[in-house]
Formats: structure tokens, C-alpha cells, sequence
């Protein structure tokens, strides 16, 4: 046995030989003799280890080179891969969200490679505000009085909370104590913001006289936050932006929406469902409205702040600010996605998110159909391909019962195995550039609401 194991020890070439070798000392000059004597070393160790508990040499040892090769291709595969969303859900906080705006694109790339008027003034060569050039175009679109950018919109909340009410009571409705996923739940966002949750009305109903009879002198803001990801239906009753505006104002304390998503153009004249404008509560007097950047809006992860100028100065010198601002490749994101709002007859063709919710569910069929034609035979050993309606989902926080009318691929099994479903499933997410799916009702659907290239989906499809 020793002596077995001893042979194929010596087996093992050295890391000298090997890196003497032509194809290894090629792969050095591509990447570089750091990496490459790394993996040889690991490759090594494995193929001890592998001679101690098998008794044999790895199955990968007869090339090195080529195991060399595969493992550095490997190590480049970006954390950030593009993939295919064909999940059926259009933001998708797991797959980024928004994608930008071709104009927002370039803003960054632009951003990325000169040096930009940040927080510069060439007016008066002061140190300028960097929200400035943003604050005047949110003002412009929402009629707000300022505004404040930051890295997302749990950040905005907590900004906006440590900012205006530390120390001091919120007072929320019982039916608006969301959840957003993650960690960021309402009432402990409260807890790190300094701020005491007051808890008013029931789960299904709160009435104006339950914020009235929570005031007192403790009293730092009256908040509500849209419950964007579920809804209460039945015997319910909720206080308006208006209403809960008018008691602010009466009682002299801030009022305060979280609208999570928020969209500044009415969705439904494109046949979306209704989502609440910044605008509107702004309108009503609410003194601030905070929403994301990378949600309806359609640009970059940010929180956006808009309201009152005496509560965006005290938000813009909270020491927090400066921890939270966003940098300079958001706001130039940011900056190029709103100006897209100056032209709203553009915007469903030059906002991809847009773009992609309106896109007919004919249109969609179409594109199936044609799919479905040149996939079909690839798969037809295993699977019966189909076009058929389904629905897709908005996501990120928007109503998941809102629903829009979409069409799918759909695979199901021959064999009738949800683990042949499984593996294919699992083949698409290996792929170059993986094809995210859907499993639902015992068939794989490929939602091609998202599909900007056919022919790329297609050629991927032939594994
Ligand atoms: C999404 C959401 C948030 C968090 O926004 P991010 O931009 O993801 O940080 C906060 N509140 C509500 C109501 C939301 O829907």
C-alpha cells in the first residue's frame, strides 16, 4: 500500500517542471505568474490528497495545463455575470433591478473618466453642495422645495428619521409596520435611527383620531410607509397623505412618507397599475417623501429625499449624510434618468424599466412563437416546449397581486421528473451567460418580457 502510494507520489510533477512547460509558461504570460503558481500549488495539494484517500491520481492529471486553464478561466467569471431574466419579475432586486438608461450609461462612463464639477462651483470656485445640480431637477419634476440623495432608500429613512425625530416619537399606523426583505424593518430602522416607534390603529384599519390621540410633547413626526409588497384587503380603512398632511400642519410636526418605489409619471396612463407619485404627497403638504432610485424610477440604486427646505438642511448637515451620500457615478446616473423625465413623450422608449412593462403581451406572444419554432427540435428528446400566456410581476416592492399579461416558453418533462426540469434548469444557470427561469406547476417558463435579443436567447438555448 505505502509503496503504491509512494510510486504515485512520485508521479507528481514538480512546480519547476511544470512551469516549464510551453502551454503553462503561455498561460503565464496571460496571467500572470502569481496566479498561476497559486493554482498549481492548490492543484498539487489536491492531488495528494486525492492519492491519499483513492489511492490514485486525480483524473484531471493527465493535462495539467489544460486543468490549469479551465481553473483560471473559471477565476475570471465575473461576480457581477449577465444573465438572461426570464424569471418573469422586471425588477428584480436579486438580478439589480433597473437597468439604466442608455444616457445614463454614457453620464457614468463620462463621470468615470474625467474629472466632473462633483462639488465644485465654476462660478465661484467654492466648494459646491453635490446634491445641488439633482436637488434643482427633482424640485422641477416633483415641485418640491429641495431635495437629498443618498445610497438607497433605506438609507433616505434612516437619514430622515435621524435627522428630523431623534429622540423623539414616530408615530406609524399598525398596518404599515412593513418589512422590506433583508434586514430593513420598519420598526428596528426606528431603533437605530433614535427614534421611539408609536404604534396607532390595527392591523386592517387606523383613523385620523388614532394618530390625534398619540400627539403629545414627545412627538417628533407623524410617518406613513407604503406597504409596497403586500396588501390588506377587506374591512380596512387608512389615513390619506392629505389628512395625515393637515393634522402635521395643525399640530406643528413633520410629516413623513415612505413611498419605497414611487414613481413620478402616472402609471396608469400606460395601462399600469396606479403606483403613488412624490408630487401628490407634496401637494398635500406632506413635508417629505423619500423613494429608490433603481425601482419605477428606472436609474441607478439611490434613496431620493424631496420636500421641505427647512428639513433637507437639517438631512443635509446630519453627520449621517456624509456616510450615506451617494457617489459620483450614481448621481450621474441619477442626474441623466431624470432629465429623461423632461421629455415625457420619450420616456417608454428611452427608459428600458418602462419600456419593458409596456410592452404588449402580443408582442411578447410573437417573440415566443418564433422562439418556440427553432428550439423546438433541440429539445423535443426530452421536452415538450410550448408557448402559453402567463403573468409577470412588476417586483421590488411593487403590489405583487398587480399582475401584467405576458407569455412564456414553457419545457415540461417527458419523463414527467421534476429533477429533469432541475437539471435543465441548472444547465441554463451554468451557461455563459445563464438563463434564469422559472419552475412553477411542474413546468420550467421562460418569461420573455425581458428578452431584449432573440437571437442571443436562441443561440444560448443550444447548449
Ligand atoms: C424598497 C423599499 C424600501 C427600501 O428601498 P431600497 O432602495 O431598496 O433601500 C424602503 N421602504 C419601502 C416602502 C420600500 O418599498
Amino acid at each position: 500500500m505505502t509503496q503504491v502510494i509512494n510510486s504515485l507520489y512520485r508521479q507528481l510533477p514538480s512546480i519547476d517542471r511544470l512551469l516549464r512547460e510551453p502551454e503553462i509558461t503561455s498561460l503565464i504570460v496571460s496571467h500572470g505568474q502569481t496566479q498561476v503558481v497559486d493554482i498549481l500549488r492548490e492543484m498539487q495539494e489536491q492531488a495528494r490528497l486525492n492519492i491519499r484517500e483513492h489511492q490514485a491520481l486525480p483524473e484531471w492529471s493527465d493535462d495539467w495545463a489544460a486543468s490549469l486553464h479551465r481553473r483560471l478561466e473559471r477565476g475570471q467569471t465575473s461576480a457581477l455575470q449577465p444573465v438572461f431574466n426570464l424569471s418573469g419579475t422586471v425588477l428584480h432586486t436579486n438580478l439589480g433591478r433597473a437597468l439604466l438608461a442608455e444616457t445614463a450609461i454614457d453620464a457614468v462612463t463620462q463621470a468615470m473618466r474625467s474629472p466632473v464639477t462633483l462639488e465644485y462651483s465654476l462660478e465661484g470656485a467654492s466648494r459646491g453642495h453635490r446634491d445641488r445640480a439633482l436637488a434643482g431637477l427633482l424640485c422641477m419634476l416633483t415641485g418640491a422645495e429641495d431635495a437629498c440623495i443618498v445610497n438607497n432608500n433605506a438609507a433616505a429613512v434612516l437619514l430622515v428619521l435621524a435627522a428630523v425625530a431623534q429622540g423623539k416619537e414616530v408615530v406609524v399606523s399598525r398596518g404599515e409596520l412593513v418589512e422590506i426583505g433583508g434586514a430593513f424593518r420598519i420598526p428596528d430602522v426606528m431603533v437605530q435611527a433614535g427614534c421611539r416607534l408609536v404604534e396607532v390603529g390595527t392591523t386592517n384599519r387606523t383613523h385620523l383620531k388614532d394618530y390625534q390621540r398619540a400627539i403629545n410633547a414627545d412627538t417628533g413626526m407623524l410617518m406613513k410607509v407604503h406597504t409596497s409588497n403586500y396588501s390588506i384587503e377587506g374591512f380596512t380603512a387608512e389615513v390619506s397623505g392629505a389628512e395625515l398632511a393637515k393634522l402635521g400642519m395643525i399640530s406643528k410636526i413633520p410629516t413623513v412618507i415612505d413611498l419605497g418605489s414611487g414613481s413620478m409619471i402616472d402609471m396608469t396612463q400606460y395601462g399600469l397599475p396606479a403606483e403613488p407619485m412624490p408630487q401628490d404627497y407634496l401637494n398635500h403638504g406632506i413635508d417629505l417623501v423619500t423613494f429608490s432610485g433603481d425601482k419605477l424610477l428606472g436609474g441607478p440604486q439611490a434613496g431620493i429625499i424631496v420636500g421641505k427646505k427647512q428639513w433637507i438642511e437639517a438631512i443635509q448637515h446630519h453627520p449621517l449624510k456624509r456616510a450615506l451620500r451617494a457617489d459620483k457615478m450614481t448621481l450621474a446616473a441619477l442626474e441623466a434618468t431624470l432629465r429623461l423625465y423632461q421629455h415625457p413623450e420619450q420616456l417608454s422608449q428611452k427608459l428600458p424599466t418602462l419600456r419593458l412593462l409596456t410592452r404588449t403581451q402580443g408582442e411578447i406572444r410573437d417573440m415566443a412563437q418564433q422562439l418556440r419554432l427553432r428550439i423546438r427540435a433541440y429539445y423535443s428528446d426530452k421536452f415538450i416546449v410550448r408557448d402559453e400566456p402567463c403573468y409577470s410581476q412588476i417586483g421590488s416592492g411593487s403590489l405583487p397581486v398587480d399582475r401584467l399579461p405576458s407569455w412564456a416558453l414553457t419545457f415540461t418533462a417527458i419523463d414527467g421528473r421534476g429533477s429533469t426540469l432541475e437539471k435543465l434548469a441548472h444547465q441554463w444557470r451554468n451557461l455563459k451567460k445563464p438563463v434564469i427561469g422559472r419552475l412553477y406547476d411542474g413546468r420550467l417558463w421562460l418569461d420573455l418580457r425581458c428578452l431584449e435579443d432573440e437571437n442571443e436567447l436562441s443561440l444560448a438555448l443550444f447548449l
